[in-house]
């Protein structure tokens, strides 16, 4: 396959047919990071309320630094992976430390949050670095063009698509375009399934689609490891002003966050003193969470000890509180 021609046809078609992203307008590295962050595990349509909202709230990396922790959580609310939220609050305090950003990849990722992906994702759009960003839409691009039937999953193949990237964006006039196009590419048109080879630019240089494979079959990916299984039993007071809330250990899931008091177990500490109100499943990348809320009417029967609590009024705004925990205190406020 011819490099120079492959790289040439990314750019051309992303420029012509890219999306139209707030960021795309002007690319500075504040927006930019901010989006490589925000989008990360989430799809552009989930998270772009959220982003509008960080960046009317924050529009400048300074205003980002100075926020609280709590503000930055609570504009955070819903997307998920909040440790993503409280990585972005330090990096721009160090940011704002250092009163600059950082200009390469290398410079990028020693941020905390920023792996090698989101460095290259940065650097390439706002320095044009000729790094290559290998998600999991560019591994499925280049699994295809270039008939790559190794588990995607294993890391000898990630190096393998990191490489063969790597090898095509020195020929970019533009890497942010080429790294951009790649994305966009597998996100639009080469698509898991049906994807739409009439219109690709890189037909012809395409492996599967020169011998007529199935594309169905690219990229191929083990099974998962099956998520691990956790019962979590939350206290609340319905006959109380307010909401009984602690805070979270900086590890493991819902780091930082406010939650309602908890037990972890097939049993429950309330179910002597309580009824259950409210129970349902929250699925998580590496955990199923069966959750069970149950109404202890007020806090004074709450059996563990009552350190490190915050009472918060319903009727105020409540700090972050995981989905599924908010829609409950929501839909009980709007009662
Ligand atoms: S020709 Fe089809 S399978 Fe090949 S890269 Fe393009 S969209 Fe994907």
């Amino acid at each position: 396959m011819n490099d120079s021609i492959f790289t040439q046809n990314i750019e051309n078609w992303y420029v012509n047919n890219k999306r139209d992203l707030p960021w795309r307008h002007n690319p500075k590295p504040y927006l930019v990071w901010l989006a490589e962050i925000v989008f990360q595990q989430t799809q552009i349509k989930q998270g772009m309320g959220h982003y509008k909202r960080l960046v009317e709230a924050f529009p400048t990396v300074e205003k980002l630094a100075d926020a609280s922790e709590d503000d930055v959580l609570k504009l955070w609310e819903g997307l998920g992976y909040y440790a993503r939220a409280r990585n972005l609050h330090k990096a721009a305090k160090l940011i704002q430390s250092n009163d600059a950003f950082p200009k390469t990849g290398k410079e990028w990722e020693s941020l905390p949050g920023i792996g090698p992906y989101t460095a290259a994702a940065i650097a390439s759009v706002c320095a044009n670095e000729p790094i290559a960003c290998v998600d999991g839409n560019v591994m499925r691009v280049l699994s295809r063009t270039h008939a790559i039937s190794d588990d995607i999953r294993a890391g000898t193949t990630q190096a393998l698509m990191r490489k063969i990237a790597n090898e095509k964006i020195q020929f970019a006039e533009h890497p942010g375009n080429f790294n951009q196009g790649m994305m966009e590419l597998g996100a639009i048109i080469c698509t898991p399934k049906k994807p739409n080879c009439n219109a690709c630019p890189v037909q012809h240089q395409c492996a599967l689609y020169n011998n007529q494979l199935d594309p169905s079959l690219y990229p191929f990916k083990s099974k998962a490891k099956p998520r691990i299984k956790r019962h979590l039993h939350f206290a609340f007071a319905s006959n109380e002003p307010f909401v009984l809330l602690r805070r979270n250990p900086e590890k493991g899931i819902w780091a930082g966050l406010y939650l309602l008091p908890f037990n972890e177990g097939k049993e429950s500490a309330f179910k002597k003193t309580g009824s259950l109100v409210k129970k349902g499943k929250h699925l998580l990348s590496h955990q199923e969470i069966h959750y069970y809320i149950w109404d202890i009417k007020t806090w004074k029967l709450l059996p563990d000890d009552h350190t490190d609590y915050k009472h918060a009024p319903l009727d105020k705004p409540l700090p972050a509180l995981p989905v599924p925990l908010k829609k409950f205190v929501d839909a009980f406020v709007n009662l």
